[in-house]
């Protein structure tokens, strides 16, 4: 099978792999559409925390069943999935207290084991969600996308009638939004850059009027200093996109948290449960993303995909081995 390979960080290259051999309990999936995120241009050009080489990434992925290990009971062959990335232990104090994406043991799709940049993937039966027929390919996509934001506004306890403040106007951002508004909150948008701020009426500056609940979208220092700033009393600073490593030791006044009844609360992917969610959500109609799609690549053209990612000359780019 063609797939996209990375051997060392800064490149990659497209090989001829044998198709994946399964184990009992996994499933063989014949990729239709994966899909690029920032991640995957961290993983290629830059390395990542957790990321394991050789590797094939690609954590989003949408597909169909091709064939399936003797001991799968609850998947069967030609069935349309989606495939939660990560696969957790079950039994260690996170997993314990549904926090698989936090688990100590967290093998994740594209970073531990091979992903969706390729023909096929082999993956646990556990982590197969089976997509409803209304549900597109294109659609379904973006459930590992928002599965992430719905974990954001739950780490910041999001109630209805709460005003969420964005920082970024990048498909996460946009997501992020939309996933607040869905569930009764009021939101706006920080975004320096003018194309991306006009298109969602954004601000340069946050609002006077502050937020309840902050969410820093970009990996930008500036952007964490003025979120704090906007945070009104009682307060949440959600810590959604990490710092380059040089910038994430950053003096804090603590005083400020004290007298405001202020909380920082970190958000890193998400759990299985959230993936169900978030298809639920995108089956309903309720939130739209068809409007996300700004780019649809053959997948051995993925370096201009991730030019684009690198460039933010677009939004969601969408890959088709
Ligand atoms: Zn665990």
């Amino acid at each position: 099978m063609q797939a996209i390979l990375v051997e060392r960080i800064g490149n990659f290259r497209v090989a001829d792999l044998p198709t994946p051999t399964l184990a009992p309990s996994e499933v063989l999936v014949r990729v239709s559409v994966t899909g690029l995120c920032r991640t995957d241009l961290k993983i290629v050009r830059n390395g990542h925390r957790d990321l394991v080489l050789p590797r094939v990434p690609g954590e989003e992925v949408v597909g169909v069943v091709e064939a399936i290990g003797p001991a799968v009971s609850r998947v069967r062959t030609g069935q349309r999935v989606y495939l939660y990335p990560g696969t957790s232990c079950g039994v260690c104090p996170a997993c314990l207290r549904n926090a698989g994406n936090l688990c100590r043991s967290m093998q994740i799709m594209g970073f531990h084991r091979d992903g969706g940049f390729a023909e096929y993937v082999a993956t646990p039966e556990a982590s197969v969600i089976v997509l409803p027929d209304k549900l597109t390919d294109d659609t379904a996509i973006f459930a590992e996308p928002l599965s992430c934001c719905l974990n954001a506004l739950e780490r910041a306890a999001l109630r209805p009638n709460d005003t969420v403040g964005v920082w970024g106007a990048g498909p996460a951002g946009l997501l992020l939004r939309r996933a607040a508004e869905s569930q009764g909150a009021q939101t706006w948008t920080v975004e320096p850059d003018d194309a991306r701020r006009n298109r969602v009426n954004g601000h340069l500056t946050p609002p006077a009027e502050g937020c309840d609940i902050a969410v820093v979208a970009v990996g930008n220092l500036d952007a964490y200093r003025q979120a704090l700033g906007a945070l009104r009393p009682r307060g949440c600073l959600v810590l959604f996109s990490g710092l380059a490593p040089e910038l994430s030791c950053q003096p804090i006044d603590l005083n400020h948290l004290h007298y405001l009844e202020q909380r920082l609360a970190g958000a890193y992917g998400c759990t299985y449960s959230h993936s169900v969610t978030a298809i639920e959500l995108l089956a309903s109609g309720k939130l739209r993303v068809d409007d996300l799609v700004s780019h649809r690549l053959p997948l051995n053209d993925l370096d201009t995909g991730l030019d684009i990612v690198a460039q933010r000359a677009g939004m969601k780019v969408l890959l088709y081995p």
